[in-house]
């Protein structure tokens, strides 16, 4: 017995030695702030510059630039790894390697991205991760909102066991939530993140970094695909059915860590749970938006309940899965995803004025519920009037079948459209256009499109705001006629590679478009409807009358492919 105890010993000894062996040790000044203070703080952005620098002196694989500047002025530093070093969007793209996009503390008091993209960056440049970068170029923002991160206080997530002490704010410096500004784009850090990564950049997988609100599920983190509306179902599948199942098993396996599918689930509907629900398909949400993008793209939620450096764990572990499966499957990522922008402009071109395409979702329980689903499980009590009450215990539980609501089937199809005439007047409609990255023509002279009027019967204000919007609606019928569009007005050609986003966002009665934002209520304010529907100003176009005086270039070109 003895023997061989310490033979076994001798063999960890030596086990510990040759690994202590390969791994150099860090210097003490890369230690970031949570490392420091025994996990009781997070990093100021003026700890995360200094963090940068000393890299930087350190690495000939970084690079580094300014994302862009915050409401309040505040730098968002942006770094870039490659092996071999570069410095721009053309260079990424000539390399052949897909770019993946990492983003930490888009809500500011959820701060382990922030923390364990620090960790990464220190382990890719100068410890064990080097092979990361064999086969792609990463991307980190690891504090997007600036605004919100230094304004650190005690007590703004309750949900989080006061671990951290304190953390910054979750909104920006304009009040706004980053995370629902994907269409209306008001926040200078969404525009930033649009010119200079999503359409610069152009990754082919983004992760996006959180921490959940507050539900008592049984995982270290819990995850979401962006999910399937109106958008190509490639990159979803892949990253739902093959991806994601792959690190989750992965990472139970090898570091016991459980990780699940993200969602809440309610106590008013009894024990166990009737069913697990997620959030919504929305492309304001920005790994939403990045399937109709055609891109992949993954939410993460760290476990709010559990310790800050248990959290950091399970997110530095669930990153860095998922950069050695792109490292890994870096042409088989590109390759769906380039797949995906040839079928959005295929489908235009081919089912322009046929094809219905929907415009409103409602979420629906996935065809297999989840099985096992993990919990903390809760126990009923009475109380004095006769009612139940549920309280939560210590104890983690496994049922057998709990419905998973995460698909979204739609509610509302309209027939897809070749392209939009906007009126000239209608300027800031193709401006935002343009500014999620779409291409948009000026038409040179008058030309007679065939398509469909959209008659506003009812246009419909919510009363509460949020963020800062009467969010709008609006119902009618949708006619056939011919157009005559006006030398000067914008033409919006679906046959392009963002044409998924463009519908959603155009599309009058879409459930994110910029209708709802907003856009059109200068229109809408002198227009009484209750005298007869109005035709909606942009109109949607099949094809072009006669197909002799486009002359609008490029759409001319692709129109005949
Ligand atoms: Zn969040």
């Amino acid at each position: 017995m003895r023997t061989s105890l310490l033979v076994a010993l001798l063999g960890l000894a030596h086990c510990f030695a040759s690994a202590q062996k390969t791994i150099k040790p860090y210097p003490d000044e890369l230690l970031v702030t949570p490392e420091k203070s025994n996990f009781e703080k997070t990093t100021t952005h003026g700890e995360l510059l200094q963090f940068l620098d000393r890299l930087a002196a350190r690495s000939p694989y970084l690079h580094r630039i300014v994302l862009g500047k915050s409401h309040m002025g505040k730098e968002i530093p942006l770094v870039i790894l490659a092996n071999p070093k570069i410095t721009s969007a053309a260079e990424a793209k000539a390399s052949g390697k897909p770019v993946v996009y990492v983003q930490g503390n888009i809500h500011a008091g959820e701060v382990e991205g922030k923390e364990i993209i620090q960790q990464l960056l220190r382990s890719i440049l100068l410890g064990p991760d080097a092979h990361l970068l064999d086969n792609q170029i990463l991307v980190f923002v690891p504090m997007y909102n600036t605004d919100g991160n230094d304004k650190m206080a005690k007590g703004l997530r309750p949900t989080q066991e006061n671990s951290p002490l304190e953390t910054g704010e979750r909104e920006n410096g304009q009040g706004l939530d980053l995370n629902r500004d994907g269409i209306k784009t008001e926040a200078p850090e969404t525009r930033a993140l649009m010119d200079v990564i999503l359409n610069g950049w152009d990754p082919q997988m983004m992760v996006d970094l959180h921490t959940t609100n507050g539900s008592w599920h049984g995982y270290s983190l819990t995850w979401a695909p962006g999910y399937l509306s109106a958008g190509e179902a490639g990159p979803y599948h892949y990253v739902n059915d093959k991806v994601l199942p792959s690190i989750t098993q992965n990472l139970d396996r090898n570091l016991g860590l459980k990780l699940g599918p993200f969602g809440d689930f309610t106590t008013r509907e009894g024990w166990p749970p009737k069913r697990f629900f997620t959030y919504n398909h929305h492309p304001r949400y920005l790994i939403n938006q990045m399937g109709l993008r055609n891109r992949m793209s993954i939410l993460s939620e760290a476990f709010a309940h559990e310790r800050f450096y248990q959290r950091m764990h399970s997110t530095y572990a669930f990153v860095h899965e998922i950069l050695s499966w792109c490292n890994q499957h870096a042409k088989e990522v590109w390759q769906i995803n380039a797949a995906a922008d040839k079928a959005a402009m295929e489908s235009v071109l081919q089912g322009a004025g046929k094809t219905k395409k929907g415009v409103r979702f409602k979420m629906v329980a996935q065809a297999k519920p989840l099985a096992p689903f993990r919990s903390y499980e809760f126990q009923a009590f009475t109380t004095a009037n006769g009612n139940t009450q549920w309280n939560r215990t210590g104890r983690i539980v496994n049922y057998d079948s709990v419905p998973y609501y995460a698909d979204f089937k739609d509610t509302l199809a309209v027939t897809l459209p070749r392209g939009y005439v906007i009126p000239a007047a209608f300027a800031a409609v193709a401006q935002q256009v343009k500014q999620l990255g779409g291409r948009v023509d000026t038409l040179r002279k008058a030309t007679v499109f065939v398509g469909e009027e959209f008659r506003v019967e009812q246009y419909t204000k919510a009363k509460r705001a949020f963020e800062g919007h009467n969010m709008a609606s609006a119902e009618g019928v949708y006619a056939p006629r011919e157009y005559k569009a006006a030398a000067g007005d914008f033409l919006v050609d679906l046959a392009q590679p963002l044409a998924n986003l463009l519908f959603y966002a155009l599309e009058p009665q879409s459930d994110d478009g910029l209708l709802v934002w907003n856009f059109y209520d200068g229109f809408f304010a002198d227009k009484d409807l209750t005298k007869g529907p109005q035709a909606f100003p942009v109109f949607r176009y099949f094809s072009e009358k006669n197909n002799l005086n486009l002359q609008h270039g490029k759409s001319k070109k692709q129109s005949k492919q």
